[in-house]
């Protein structure tokens, strides 16, 4: 049924009950069509990163699916819907942000989708939860997530307790 390559897919919100929302939404991508849910991370706490706002609640989910990345994308952005996201303006506070970061070794260029994510090197609330569950993976620059994530030890991020 779900395809045999590796998918990660970032979570984040900042209003409300985040960790409560991106708890519901690792468990909403368990259940999409053609779709199993291989990992989850635990969650983090950051401080907005070129933002204000409250903290964020940041997670990762490893997927195993049938969908192609624009399919995947389009269930990501309606499940996004679903939990309330409203788009005022660029990096404004949001129930739930869903990020395709990874789909296998598949590089798309483009405005709609881009994939590996281009900014999830720069971002520790990314690379921390994706080291959790792919410590070795080797991004594009050659790092691996764990030696992408000790150069960012200048972000504030820390894992939330069970
Ligand atoms: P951001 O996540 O950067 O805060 P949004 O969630 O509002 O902003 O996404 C903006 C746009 O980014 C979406 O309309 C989507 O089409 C596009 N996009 C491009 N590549 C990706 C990706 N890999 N994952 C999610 N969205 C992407
Ligand atoms: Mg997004």
């Amino acid at each position: 049924m779900a395809g045999d390559e590796r998918i990660f897919v970032g979570l984040g919100g900042n209003l409300g009950d985040a960790a409560a929302a991106v708890r519901a939404a690792i468990a909403s991508l368990g259940a999409l069509p053609q779709t199993m849910l291989v990992a989850a991370s635990s969650l983090y706490r950051s401080t907005p990163l070129d933002a204000d706002g409250p903290n964020y609640v940041n997670a990762v989910a490893e997927l195993r699916t049938a969908l192609e990345p624009g399919a995947l994308l389009a269930q990501l952005q309606r499940l996004e819907q679903g939990f309330g996201r409203e788009r005022p303006y660029r990096h404004a506070p949001r129930t739930l942000d869903l990020d395709l970061l990874i789909y296998g070794q598949r590089r798309i260029g483009g405005h709609v989708l881009t994939i590996p994510h281009p900014r999830l090197h720069l971002r520790a609330f990314v690379l921390a939860p994706l080291a959790e569950l792919a410590p070795a993976w080797v991004l594009e620059d050659g790092r691996t997530a764990v030696q992408a994530l000790s150069a960012l030890r200048d972000q504030r991020i820390e894992r939330i307790a069970e």
